[in-house]
């Protein structure tokens, strides 16, 4: 099926999601996340990607309710920050980004890391949020193979997101096969590598060839793997750039150049040696 900016992917627990969405890491708070969100909801998207750690989820939520659009259009992922592990912090963190977004519910819920001796714990908090109906599903972030058989060795629900770091300098074949074995959606984090790649060869030559720019080549080849991606910008320009990745299709032997150019090149943090 052809893609578009509306395109949806149905998560393990048949919720639908978008696979586009705006990341606001690093976006300042107050009008600099309201303008971003805006932008972003003009241009087409209806996804949000937060976390209480960006300290921006009021103003997500702000944008969200100024720009008319309803409310069960849009669809918003928060996480739960590293320090409210446990199962009561959880539940006591879950109602704060609840509270500070003020949409009613939350969309996708997400483990930000997983913190080594109480993230099981945490996961059983995450199945009780299901249970209120205030959240619609949730997941992890950061999880290695290793950290995902360990939460599917005891979990009553299987997380419905993995939101990894993932480009093509950080292509996580065996993370990503392991995921859709396990029924488990990739969502790709820094799928830009927050511009650090964007000038290289490889890169500016499919540029050429496609007559886009090395970053809707990069979201793009994200895409035809079936991932979600939240590029991040708050400039507007590349907003609607990001967005516009649906007019081309990358052939299957330039997605195997893109394939390729894997170095396990990481510019967040590495959860590969955490015990
Ligand atoms: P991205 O790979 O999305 O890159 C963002 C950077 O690239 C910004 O500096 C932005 O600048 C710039 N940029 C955006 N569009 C373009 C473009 N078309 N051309 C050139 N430069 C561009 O990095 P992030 O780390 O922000 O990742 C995206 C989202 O993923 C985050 O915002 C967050 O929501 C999520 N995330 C989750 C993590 C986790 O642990 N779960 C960790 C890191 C990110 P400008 O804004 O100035 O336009």
């Amino acid at each position: 099926m052809e893609l578009t900016i509306n395109s949806k992917v149905k998560l393990n627990n048949g919720l639908e999601m978008p696979l586009i969405g705006l990341g606001v890491y690093q976006s300042e708070s107050g009008n600099e996340t309201k303008d971003a969100v805006l932008y972003a909801l003009k241009a087409g998207y209806r996804h949000i990607d937060t976390a209480k750690l960006y300290a921006n989820e009021h103003d997500v939520g702000s944008a969200v309710k100024e720009s008319g659009i309803p409310r069960n259009e849009i669809f918003v992922t928060t996480k739960l920050w590293n320090k409210d592990h446990g199962y009561e912090n959880t539940i006591k963190a879950f109602n704060k980004s609840l509270e500070q977004l003020d949409l009613g519910y939350i969309d996708l819920y997400l483990i930000h890391w997983p913190v080594t001796g109480v993230r099981n714990e945490t996961w059983k908090a995450m199945e009780t949020l299901m249970e209120t109906g205030k959240c619609k599903a949730i997941g992890v972030s950061n999880y290695t193979i290793k950290d995902l058989k360990e939460l599917l060795a005891f979990a009553k629900i299987v997380p419905a997101i993995n939101q990894v770091e993932f480009s093509p300098y950080l292509y996580q074949k065996e993370l990503l096969d392991f995921c859709n074995k396990n029924t488990i959606q990739l969502e790709a984090y820094s799928p830009l590598t927050q511009g650090r790649k964007l000038k290289e060869k490889p890169l500016v030559d499919l540029s050429k060839k496609y007559d886009k720019t090395t970053a809707q080549i990069v979201l793009r080849w994200a895409l035809q793997h079936n991932i979600i991606i939240i590029p991040k910008s708050v400039t507007e320009s590349r907003i609607i750039e990001n967005a516009n990745i649906y007019d081309f299709n990358i052939s299957n032997s330039d997605m195997d150049i893109l394939d390729n150019l894997n170095e396990d090149f990481r510019v967040c943090w590495d959860p590969t040696n955490n015990p």
